[in-house]
């Protein structure tokens, strides 16, 4: 099986948003679908690979959220072949995205439309459930399914074990190409710390070759980038804590996090474009509310 990238061009900005074309022989596969606004490049993407839409008959889906899945519909649609994956819990929201889309609008109010488009439903009988260990033949090939919940509950990564890929989703961070520094996506409502800890010592368990974050592309030095996202959600977390203790708004601790992020950015190498790149991909308001909602979740059941 081939492994190629396909930049989704999103907000027609380059390397934000990926998803990955497996290619065999005599099929293809998909992992994620990006959203709906990115559709066009998406099915451009097969094109420029030759893969006609009957030719993709899975597509596999880190988690539900709308950078990653939100064109499942309409693809289901568009890939007539195709059967969509994904982690049990996502399931029922796939089937209704009327919750998803409420909890989204919650975060991205009027920018909803611009910045996903339409999500349409998937037919029940479009969709198969995993809940991690499985594998799923695709491509000519198979894909090992691994549950890493931390950066949402029902979040999946994928091995290739061929070619020793891990396809990350969020669950190893937001890391642009070019670069080292690994910002973690922290959106509200649900990520879980602890959880996404764990999450990366499995992968280390897993030890993959290399990391593919759907933000973006494929790195090798899995170690040093995993090592420096587990600090660095540490750090964030202390941080946050911190800040909430001392009564700071939450648009002073989302300000202090972009001044001090920015800093370790430029120090690892980034320039001011590469950080309004990663804003793209998680942009610090966001990140913060999720943090501070964890930090208050925790403080209420302690
Ligand atoms: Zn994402």
């Amino acid at each position: 099986m081939k492994i190629e990238i396909v930049d989704l061009n999103f907000m027609g900005t380059e390397h934000v948003i990926a998803s990955f074309l497996l290619l065999g022989d005599s099929s293809a596969a998909l992992v994620e679908t990006g959203p709906t606004t990115c559709l066009e490049h998406l099915m451009d993407g097969l094109d420029e690979h030759n893969v006609s839409p009957e030719d993709v008959r899975e597509v596999f889906l880190t988690h539900i959220h709308l950078d990653h899945a939100g064109a499942s519909g309409h693809l289901a649609e568009l890939l007539p072949s195709a059967t969509f994956y994904v982690h049990e819990v996502g399931y029922p929201h796939m089937v209704d995205p009327s919750k998803l889309l409420k909890s989204a609008t919650r975060i991205y109010g009027e920018r909803m439309e611009e910045l996903w488009g339409e999500a349409r439903p998937v037919p029940e009988d479009r969709l198969k459930v995993l809940e991690g260990g499985e594998e799923i033949e695709a491509a000519d090939g198979v894909l090992a399914a691994h549950y890493t919940p931390g950066h949402a509950y029902h979040h999946l990564a994928y091995l290739e074990p061929d070619s020793d890929a891990l396809f990350a989703g969020d669950v190893a961070g937001i890391r642009l190409p070019g670069q080292s520094y690994i910002r973690p996506p922290t959106p509200p409502p649900e990520i879980d710390l602890d959880a996404w800890v764990q999450s990366i010592e499995l992968i280390r368990q897993i030890a993959p070759g290399s990391l593919l974050p759907t933000h973006f592309g494929c790195f090798d030095d899995v170690e040093r980038h995993l090592g420096e996202l587990e600090q660095r959600l540490q750090d964030w977390l202390l941080f946050v804590e911190e800040r909430m203790d001392g009564e700071a708004t939450r648009e002073e601790i989302a300000e202090e996090l972009k001044t001090k992020s920015d800093a370790e950015m430029l120090a690892e190498g980034a320039g001011p474009e590469e950080t309004e790149h990663y804003d793209l991909a998680g942009d610090y308001p966001t990140l913060t509310d999720g943090l501070m909602r964890y930090v208050s979740k925790r403080r209420e059941s302690a």
